[in-house]
């Protein structure tokens, strides 16, 4: 069934003895700590919108597994139309958010679990995996849960293997197999959203070799297992979090990373879904990637929404929205923001069946496209939004110099612009500018998240079929020759990557 947004904080305040530490000290309440409640505000606001009218048509789905109506963002995608209601609703949150909220990671997880159990049961009649999951699933579905998901591993030396490590625990893995589940230990990085989830699941971060079969494990926990620790990580100006103001002190939302810290954490068998499965953990991350690849297309539009509008106003406010160079800027930054969404759709309507009957996923050229594109046009639209709003972006006075009543005239007078706004609308804005357009969640994550500019490239040079059209350029061009067989890049057919 579907949980209210407060069913949700009710929840987290439920849960017991978790381990989670903000700059030092061990949280007790996460959905009053000031660190923390913008990031519970914003992971709510995805449970809120399958209630609030103008998103619950995109955030509900019917769940054939439970034969419920469930929030989108625990439901497996039944159909390309599925995966674009995804991107339209990811943009649609972040108009409420203004950051990034948290709760596609954990649905993407949940939809590369099914395609890839679902994968081993068809092709090695191996069924365990998939009906764990699936009883898994439906719990999640049925309990509507918060989930994060776990991929990135600290990885040590990068050049060497898992099990090459001089560090052991470099990335997850299983320390001891027991009758009744395993113990695993090692640590996750840059968790999004991991202290205000009810359970994580966690995956494997990369291919791997016979060696390396102790790392390729996939399962998930509650986060109040014991032997579970989390640190939050640091953000920009995070420490206007404690100011509660209402223009400074952040009253809107924001997201956090943390990192994850596995102590000899045991989880039961039927929380296992893979397992020492090194020939399928290249494809577990391949699947998962580009449906996070995708997503981006929706949750970096919508906060690009949020930037060209603030520029917008920021320009009307300083009386040149008119002028012919800010509304080139301004429409650039449109036709940049609506290429990063249009990928995303295109991804989504080519979207294909990974199973027999269902596993529904992305098209990996376009998913590719759209996540490359993302790492580099809203570094683009913040240039072009830090140009038309001025250098006040980087200088302007504090609220609590708005809020001096000797300050305050002076400065409605001399932060005034066009004289029917008051000025501190101009600064309202300025600051949402400031904390949207330098954001961790537009900035780095959008090079970063779901893999860094270089694996797209690896993606769509591996996806691009070089021999193909060096075969259709020929034809054109009049050479009968046969094709070099030895080309530099070694493509995989497009049908390849549905293995
Ligand atoms: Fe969702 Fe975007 Fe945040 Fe990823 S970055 S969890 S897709 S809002
Ligand atoms: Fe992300």
């Amino acid at each position: 069934g579907l949980r209210t947004g407060d069913q949700y904080v009710e929840g987290l305040r439920k849960r017991k003895h978790v381990e989670i530490y903000v700059m030092g000290k061990r949280v007790e309440d996460v959905t009053a700590h000031p660190f923390l409640k913008p990031s519970v505000k914003s992971f709510k606001a995805t449970f809120d919108a399958a209630f609030d009218e103008d998103t619950r048509g995109l955030a509900r789905a019917y769940s054939p597994f439970i034969g419920e109506v469930v929030n989108r963002f625990v439901h497996i995608h039944q159909g390309p139309e599925d995966l674009v209601a995804k991107v339209k609703l990811l943009r649609k949150l972040s108009h409420k958010t203004g950051t990034c909220f948290q709760r596609c990671v954990g649905w993407d997880a949940l939809n590369t679990l099914y395609i890839i159990t679902g994968k081993i049961a068809e092709r090695e009649g191996r069924r365990e995996y998939v009906e764990r999951f699936i009883e898994y699933l439906k719990y999640v579905q049925k309990n509507d849960l918060a989930l994060a998901g776990a991929m990135t591993d600290v990885k040590g030396v990068r050049t060497l293997r898992p099990s090459e490590q001089p560090n052991k625990d470099a990335y997850v893995r299983v320390v001891e197999e027991r009758e009744d589940g395993i113990v695993v230990r090692g640590a996750k990085a840059n968790i999004t959203g991991i202290a205000v989830v009810d359970e994580v699941i966690v995956m494997p971060t990369r291919a791997m070799t016979e060696k390396d079969a102790e790392y390729a494990i996939s399962f998930a926990i509650p986060l109040d297992t014991p032997g579970v620790k989390v640190v939050v990580g640091r953000q920009l100006n995070d420490s206007r979090r404690f100011e509660e103001g209402e223009i400074d002190g952040l009253p809107y939302m924001f997201n956090h990373e943390g990192f994850l810290i596995f102590e000899d954490v045991f989880v039961p068998w039927e929380r296992v879904f893979f397992y020492k499965e090194w020939r399928w953990s290249g494809v577990f991350v391949e699947v998962f990637s580009n449906y996070h690849r995708q997503g981006y297309a929706g949750c970096k539009s919508g906060l690009g929404d949020v930037i060209i509008g603030a520029s917008y106003g920021l320009a009307r406010r300083l009386g040149v929205a008119d002028k012919p160079h800010i509304q080139e800027k301004l429409t650039e930054m449109a036709f940049l923001n609506e290429t990063m969404y249009s990928a995303g759709l295109a991804a989504s309507w080519e979207a294909r069946k990974l199973l027999r009957d269902g596993g529904w996923w992305v098209n990996p050229m376009y998913a590719n496209v759209t996540k490359h594109l993302v790492t580099r046009f809203p570094y683009e639209i913040s240039r072009l939004a830090h140009d038309i709003a001025g250098g006040l972006l980087g200088t302007a006075p504090s609220e609590a110099d708005f809020k001096n009543p000797e300050l305050r005239p002076l400065l409605e007078k001399y932060l005034q612009g066009v004289p029917e706004f008051p000025a501190e609308e101009r600064l309202r804005l300025l600051r949402l500018l400031e904390n949207t357009s330098i954001s961790v969640a537009y900035l780095i994550e959008s090079v970063h998240g779901a893999g860094s500019p270089q694996a797209q490239r690896l993606s769509i040079q591996r996806v691009y079929d070089f021999q193909k059209v060096e075969q259709i350029a020929s034809s054109l061009a009049g050479i009968k020759t046969a094709m070099a067989p030895d080309l530099k890049v070694e493509p995989h057919r497009q049908t390849d990557s549905e293995k």
